[in-house]
Protein backbone atom coordinates (compact mmCIF):
# COMPACT_ATOMS: atom_id res chain seq x y z
CA UNK A 1 0.00 0.00 0.00
CA UNK A 2 1.14 3.04 -0.85
CA UNK A 3 1.07 5.50 2.11
CA UNK A 4 3.02 8.83 1.10
CA UNK A 5 1.03 11.31 2.95
CA UNK A 6 1.65 15.30 1.79
CA UNK A 7 -0.15 18.39 3.49
CA UNK A 8 -0.39 22.12 2.32
CA UNK A 9 -0.68 24.22 5.92
CA UNK A 10 -1.71 27.94 5.22
CA UNK A 11 -2.13 30.20 8.44
CA UNK A 12 -5.55 32.12 8.16
CA UNK A 13 -4.31 35.70 8.38
CA UNK A 14 -4.71 36.74 5.09
CA UNK A 15 -6.41 35.87 1.56
CA UNK A 16 -4.46 33.30 -0.48
CA UNK A 17 -2.20 35.00 -3.26
CA UNK A 18 -0.32 33.17 -6.02
CA UNK A 19 2.61 31.81 -4.17
CA UNK A 20 -0.06 29.47 -2.32
CA UNK A 21 -1.63 28.43 -5.44
CA UNK A 22 1.91 27.58 -6.49
CA UNK A 23 2.36 26.03 -3.11
CA UNK A 24 -0.84 23.80 -3.06
CA UNK A 25 -0.68 22.90 -6.63
CA UNK A 26 2.74 21.84 -6.51
CA UNK A 27 1.60 19.62 -3.39
CA UNK A 28 -1.22 17.70 -5.29
CA UNK A 29 0.79 17.28 -8.23
CA UNK A 30 3.29 15.43 -5.94
CA UNK A 31 0.74 13.26 -4.10
CA UNK A 32 -1.23 12.51 -7.23
CA UNK A 33 2.46 11.05 -8.78
CA UNK A 34 3.24 9.34 -5.71
CA UNK A 35 -0.76 7.80 -5.54
CA UNK A 36 -0.49 9.41 -2.10
CA UNK A 37 -2.75 11.56 -0.23
CA UNK A 38 -3.04 14.86 0.38
CA UNK A 39 -3.63 16.87 3.94
CA UNK A 40 -5.51 20.68 4.87
CA UNK A 41 -3.95 21.94 7.80
CA UNK A 42 -5.14 25.74 9.49
CA UNK A 43 -2.23 26.96 11.07
CA UNK A 44 -4.27 29.14 13.34
CA UNK A 45 -2.11 29.17 16.50
CA UNK A 46 -1.85 32.84 16.92
CA UNK A 47 -5.30 34.00 18.08
CA UNK A 48 -4.31 37.90 17.02
CA UNK A 49 -3.75 36.92 13.30
CA UNK A 50 -6.00 34.29 12.80
CA UNK A 51 -9.18 34.68 11.29
CA UNK A 52 -12.34 32.50 10.56
CA UNK A 53 -13.51 34.69 7.68
CA UNK A 54 -9.77 33.86 6.26
CA UNK A 55 -9.79 30.33 6.96
CA UNK A 56 -13.37 30.02 4.82
CA UNK A 57 -11.43 32.05 1.92
CA UNK A 58 -8.45 29.97 1.85
CA UNK A 59 -11.03 26.99 1.71
CA UNK A 60 -13.25 28.16 -0.69
CA UNK A 61 -10.07 29.89 -3.05
CA UNK A 62 -8.59 26.18 -2.82
CA UNK A 63 -11.62 24.64 -3.86
CA UNK A 64 -12.17 26.86 -6.95
CA UNK A 65 -8.48 26.04 -7.45
CA UNK A 66 -9.23 22.38 -7.73
CA UNK A 67 -7.51 21.23 -4.97
CA UNK A 68 -9.10 18.55 -3.08
CA UNK A 69 -8.00 17.93 0.60
CA UNK A 70 -9.06 14.87 2.76
CA UNK A 71 -11.80 15.31 5.68
CA UNK A 72 -11.39 16.02 8.57
CA UNK A 73 -8.92 19.41 8.26
CA UNK A 74 -6.69 19.54 11.26
CA UNK A 75 -7.16 22.90 12.68
CA UNK A 76 -3.76 23.85 15.29
CA UNK A 77 -6.14 26.04 17.54
CA UNK A 78 -7.78 23.06 18.30
CA UNK A 79 -4.95 20.40 19.30
CA UNK A 80 -3.28 22.97 22.27
CA UNK A 81 -3.11 19.91 24.09
CA UNK A 82 -0.78 17.76 21.67
CA UNK A 83 1.54 20.56 21.85
CA UNK A 84 1.83 21.12 25.59
CA UNK A 85 2.58 17.52 26.02
CA UNK A 86 5.87 18.35 23.62
CA UNK A 87 6.76 21.42 25.70
CA UNK A 88 6.32 19.67 29.36
CA UNK A 89 8.81 16.73 27.53
CA UNK A 90 11.15 19.60 26.91
CA UNK A 91 10.91 20.70 30.13
CA UNK A 92 11.30 17.59 32.19
CA UNK A 93 14.59 17.38 30.59
CA UNK A 94 15.47 20.89 30.67
CA UNK A 95 15.78 21.81 27.29
CA UNK A 96 13.66 24.86 27.78
CA UNK A 97 13.83 27.61 29.85
CA UNK A 98 11.55 31.14 30.82
CA UNK A 99 13.18 33.63 28.72
CA UNK A 100 12.06 37.32 29.92
CA UNK A 101 13.79 40.01 28.06
CA UNK A 102 11.65 42.54 26.09
CA UNK A 103 12.15 43.30 22.49
CA UNK A 104 13.50 46.44 24.04
CA UNK A 105 15.42 45.22 26.96
CA UNK A 106 17.06 42.81 24.03
CA UNK A 107 17.98 45.65 21.38
CA UNK A 108 19.37 47.54 24.51
CA UNK A 109 21.53 44.73 25.31
CA UNK A 110 22.81 44.05 21.88
CA UNK A 111 23.20 47.81 21.12
CA UNK A 112 25.26 47.73 24.60
CA UNK A 113 27.34 45.07 23.34
CA UNK A 114 28.15 45.82 19.80
CA UNK A 115 29.09 49.26 20.59
CA UNK A 116 31.63 47.78 23.37
CA UNK A 117 32.93 46.08 19.57
CA UNK A 118 31.19 42.32 19.63
CA UNK A 119 29.84 41.08 16.86
CA UNK A 120 26.31 40.19 17.41
CA UNK A 121 25.52 37.02 15.94
CA UNK A 122 22.09 36.90 13.94
CA UNK A 123 19.87 34.19 12.67
CA UNK A 124 18.73 32.72 8.81
CA UNK A 125 16.46 35.67 8.56
CA UNK A 126 18.35 38.00 9.62
CA UNK A 127 17.68 38.27 13.68
CA UNK A 128 19.49 38.75 16.13
CA UNK A 129 20.54 35.60 18.56
CA UNK A 130 18.59 36.01 21.95
CA UNK A 131 21.38 36.88 24.71
CA UNK A 132 22.48 33.84 27.38
CA UNK A 133 21.42 36.32 30.34
CA UNK A 134 18.14 34.09 30.93
CA UNK A 135 19.48 30.69 30.22
CA UNK A 136 21.72 31.77 33.01
CA UNK A 137 18.85 32.50 35.72
CA UNK A 138 18.62 30.17 38.80
CA UNK A 139 15.52 28.04 39.16
CA UNK A 140 14.55 30.15 42.36
CA UNK A 141 14.96 33.45 40.51
CA UNK A 142 12.86 32.28 37.21
CA UNK A 143 9.94 31.17 39.39
CA UNK A 144 10.11 34.49 41.00
CA UNK A 145 9.70 36.31 38.28
CA UNK A 146 6.97 33.36 36.65
CA UNK A 147 5.13 33.89 40.15
CA UNK A 148 5.39 38.04 40.32
CA UNK A 149 3.55 37.85 36.56
CA UNK A 150 6.69 39.17 34.53
CA UNK A 151 5.82 37.63 30.78
CA UNK A 152 8.40 34.84 28.96
CA UNK A 153 8.52 33.10 26.35
CA UNK A 154 9.96 29.35 26.19
CA UNK A 155 12.93 29.00 24.50
CA UNK A 156 15.24 26.13 23.51
CA UNK A 157 17.91 25.76 25.49
CA UNK A 158 20.00 24.95 21.74
CA UNK A 159 23.04 24.12 22.96
CA UNK A 160 22.30 21.46 26.06
CA UNK A 161 19.53 20.36 22.81
CA UNK A 162 22.59 19.48 20.89
CA UNK A 163 24.25 18.15 23.31
CA UNK A 164 21.31 15.19 23.12
CA UNK A 165 22.09 14.45 19.48
CA UNK A 166 24.00 11.54 19.25
CA UNK A 167 25.29 11.90 15.37
CA UNK A 168 24.96 15.17 12.83
CA UNK A 169 21.36 16.11 11.84
CA UNK A 170 20.64 16.18 8.00
CA UNK A 171 17.41 15.70 5.77
CA UNK A 172 16.48 14.29 2.32
CA UNK A 173 15.92 17.27 0.13
CA UNK A 174 13.89 16.94 -3.18
CA UNK A 175 13.67 20.78 -3.96
CA UNK A 176 16.07 22.99 -3.50
CA UNK A 177 17.60 25.19 -0.99
CA UNK A 178 18.42 28.60 -1.00
CA UNK A 179 22.03 27.80 -2.24
CA UNK A 180 21.36 25.49 -4.42
CA UNK A 181 21.05 22.60 -1.60
CA UNK A 182 19.60 18.94 -2.81
CA UNK A 183 19.42 15.33 -2.18
CA UNK A 184 21.56 15.16 1.60
CA UNK A 185 21.66 18.31 3.38
CA UNK A 186 23.56 18.92 6.73
CA UNK A 187 21.01 20.64 9.78
CA UNK A 188 22.88 23.26 11.22
CA UNK A 189 19.63 24.29 13.81
CA UNK A 190 22.57 26.26 16.47
CA UNK A 191 22.45 28.84 13.53
CA UNK A 192 19.14 29.62 15.41
CA UNK A 193 20.54 30.09 18.65
CA UNK A 194 17.85 29.54 21.14
CA UNK A 195 14.50 29.48 19.40
CA UNK A 196 11.25 30.65 20.76
CA UNK A 197 8.92 27.31 21.21
CA UNK A 198 6.07 28.45 23.66
CA UNK A 199 4.47 31.53 24.86
CA UNK A 200 2.97 32.00 28.00
CA UNK A 201 -0.16 31.85 26.94
CA UNK A 202 0.20 29.65 23.58
CA UNK A 203 2.08 26.90 24.96
CA UNK A 204 3.53 26.25 21.21
CA UNK A 205 5.09 28.03 18.36
CA UNK A 206 5.47 27.38 14.75
CA UNK A 207 8.21 24.93 14.97
CA UNK A 208 6.49 23.01 17.83
CA UNK A 209 3.11 22.77 16.07
CA UNK A 210 4.28 21.98 12.73
CA UNK A 211 7.23 19.37 13.80
CA UNK A 212 4.01 17.91 16.51
CA UNK A 213 1.46 17.72 13.97
CA UNK A 214 3.43 16.83 10.78
CA UNK A 215 4.31 13.34 12.52
CA UNK A 216 1.10 13.32 14.13
CA UNK A 217 -0.74 13.26 10.86
CA UNK A 218 2.01 11.05 9.33
CA UNK A 219 2.85 13.41 6.78
CA UNK A 220 6.03 11.98 4.81
CA UNK A 221 6.06 14.69 1.97
CA UNK A 222 6.78 18.44 3.48
CA UNK A 223 6.38 20.92 -0.22
CA UNK A 224 6.28 24.01 1.17
CA UNK A 225 8.36 27.89 0.14
CA UNK A 226 11.70 28.12 0.11
CA UNK A 227 11.98 30.55 2.62
CA UNK A 228 11.30 27.69 5.27
CA UNK A 229 14.29 26.09 4.27
CA UNK A 230 16.79 27.35 7.10
CA UNK A 231 13.82 26.41 9.77
CA UNK A 232 14.12 22.60 8.89
CA UNK A 233 17.08 22.56 10.62
CA UNK A 234 14.80 22.87 13.60
CA UNK A 235 12.32 20.87 12.78
CA UNK A 236 14.80 17.95 12.24
CA UNK A 237 16.37 18.86 15.85
CA UNK A 238 12.58 18.51 17.59
CA UNK A 239 11.94 15.37 15.58
CA UNK A 240 15.92 14.08 16.62
CA UNK A 241 14.31 14.88 20.65
CA UNK A 242 10.93 13.93 20.46
CA UNK A 243 12.06 10.77 18.75
CA UNK A 244 9.89 11.32 15.49
CA UNK A 245 11.03 10.14 11.99
CA UNK A 246 11.80 12.66 9.54
CA UNK A 247 9.79 13.31 6.42
CA UNK A 248 11.32 13.91 3.45
CA UNK A 249 11.10 17.77 2.25
CA UNK A 250 10.71 19.24 -1.01
CA UNK A 251 11.34 23.32 -0.83
CA UNK A 252 10.41 25.14 -3.76
CA UNK A 253 10.33 28.54 -5.50
CA UNK A 254 8.92 31.64 -4.44
CA UNK A 255 6.19 33.09 -7.05
CA UNK A 256 7.93 37.17 -7.10
CA UNK A 257 5.64 39.69 -7.47
CA UNK A 258 6.45 41.44 -10.91
CA UNK A 259 8.62 43.67 -8.86
CA UNK A 260 11.00 41.12 -8.17
CA UNK A 261 9.73 40.87 -4.85
CA UNK A 262 8.35 38.18 -2.37
CA UNK A 263 4.47 38.35 -2.29
CA UNK A 264 2.54 39.32 0.55
CA UNK A 265 -0.92 38.79 1.84
CA UNK A 266 -1.42 42.29 2.64
CA UNK A 267 -0.32 43.10 -1.48
CA UNK A 268 -4.00 42.73 -2.39
CA UNK A 269 -2.44 42.65 -6.33
CA UNK A 270 -2.27 38.56 -6.39
CA UNK A 271 -4.95 37.64 -4.23
CA UNK A 272 -6.69 34.79 -5.73
CA UNK A 273 -9.78 36.49 -4.62
CA UNK A 274 -8.88 39.51 -7.04
CA UNK A 275 -7.44 37.51 -9.39
CA UNK A 276 -11.03 35.56 -9.97
CA UNK A 277 -12.68 39.04 -9.40
CA UNK A 278 -10.89 39.81 -12.64
CA UNK A 279 -12.10 37.20 -14.55
CA UNK A 280 -9.17 34.61 -14.24
CA UNK A 281 -9.94 30.77 -14.14
CA UNK A 282 -8.85 28.08 -12.44
CA UNK A 283 -6.69 27.13 -15.85
CA UNK A 284 -5.13 30.56 -15.62
CA UNK A 285 -3.94 30.79 -12.24
CA UNK A 286 -2.26 27.40 -13.14
CA UNK A 287 -0.67 28.72 -16.02
CA UNK A 288 0.68 32.16 -14.10
CA UNK A 289 2.47 29.69 -11.33
CA UNK A 290 3.48 27.22 -14.27
CA UNK A 291 1.89 24.53 -13.22
N1 LIG B 1 1.84 27.91 7.97
C1 LIG B 1 3.02 28.23 7.24
C2 LIG B 1 2.74 29.38 6.29
O1 LIG B 1 1.62 29.80 6.14
C3 LIG B 1 3.56 27.06 6.44
C4 LIG B 1 4.10 26.00 7.31
C5 LIG B 1 4.75 24.83 6.64
O2 LIG B 1 4.41 24.48 5.51
O3 LIG B 1 5.58 24.20 7.29
O4 LIG B 1 3.62 29.91 5.67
Amino acid sequence: MNSRVFRFAPSPNGRLHLGHAYSALLNQKLAREAGGRLLLRIEDIDPMRSVAEFERGIMEDLAWLGIDWEEPVRRQSEHMDAYRAHLDRLAAEGLVYPAFMSRGEMRAHIAEARSSGEKWPVDPDGAPLYPDRDRRLSARERKRRIEGGAPFAWRLDMARALGRIARPLSWQEEGRGPAGETGFVRADPAAWGDVVLARRETPTSYHLSVVTDDALQGVTDVVRGRDLFPATAVHRLLQELFGLPAPRYHHHHLVLGEDGRKLSKSRGDTALSALRAQGKTPADIRRMVGL
